[in-house]
């Protein structure tokens, strides 16, 4: 398994780093991550074609994660794409990425490729290939609009993502709530990426003083956090501190299974 993060900023737009997105590589499959504002290019940037990518997966539906979507699509097209293109979303967000889609013009029998949207429910497990598999779950992210904003129509469902890959897992948190959303999978869990604007980097520091993680990926980074990283983690034992790795675009992560 191989991650490229193409995007490591937060939802505020850097000049240093693109929106949160990454790349998982296995065996013949190529996974996007997100596709907030801006992916289009950070996908240029890293010398990746629009052809390579297989599927794409969305976490949830702010801006910095899923907003790029009708652009990148756009670029498929325009770069005459022919292979067939899977767009994960929970269950509860179909309906709208079809619209949004439809209402960007993007008619189906125009794109020269199948574009499947696949729902998915949290817990899960999704097949990519014989050795790669995930399962969401709902996280609490969502949670600060809720009941102010509840309607029928509107669906708050934010997940985080465990990719196995045989015997290799990787706990991505996607945006999340609090620090209890880190809990959300157990077992041997080998590599955490996390985000770092939503949740105390003290409650952080004080959940990898208790876990143990091959290693921990500090992403989703805010130009101001960026600077607080290090000495947020400066009193965890050196083995610790030596497993974290503060992201940057381009960054490029590689286990042989
Ligand atoms: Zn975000």
């Amino acid at each position: 398994m191989k991650i490229r993060f193409l995007g490591t900023g937060s939802a505020k737009t850097s000049l240093r780093r693109f929106h949160s997105s990454f790349l998982i590589s296995i065996t013949n499959h190529n996974l996007l991550m997100d596709c907030g504002d801006g992916v289009s290019s950070a996908i240029l940037q890293q010398n990746i074609s629009f052809a390579s990518i297989d599927s794409i997966i969305i976490s949830h539906l702010h801006a910095d994660h899923y907003s790029g979507l009708a652009s990148l699509i756009t670029q498929m097209k325009l770069n005459q794409r022919t292979k067939r293109l899977s767009i994960f979303i929970h269950k509860s967000l179909k309906d709208f990425i079809e619209d949004y889609l439809l209402h960007s013009y993007l008619f189906l029998d125009r794109l020269g490729f199948e574009l499947d949207i696949i729902p998915i429910e949290a817990e899960e497990e999704i097949r990519i290939n014989e050795s790669f598999t995930f399962i969401s779950k709902l996280n609490s992210h969502l949670g600060k609009y809720l009941p102010k904003y509840k309607t029928d129509k509107l669906s708050f469902a934010s997940l985080s993502f465990l990719f196995k890959e045989q015997n290799h897992s990787v706990f991505y948190s996607g945006d999340i709530g609090s620090t209890d959303d880190l809990k959300l999978f157990d077992g041997k869990i080998d590599w955490l990426i996390t985000e770092t604007s939503h949740i105390k980097l003290s409650e952080l520091a004080a959940f990898l003083e208790k876990n143990n993680f091959n290693k921990v990926i500090l992403t989703h980074i805010d130009d101001e956090t960026e600077k607080l990283l290090e000495p947020s983690f400066k009193s965890l034992q050196k083995d610790k501190k030596q497993s974290i790795i503060t992201a940057s675009d381009g960054l490029i992560l590689q286990h042989n299974s």
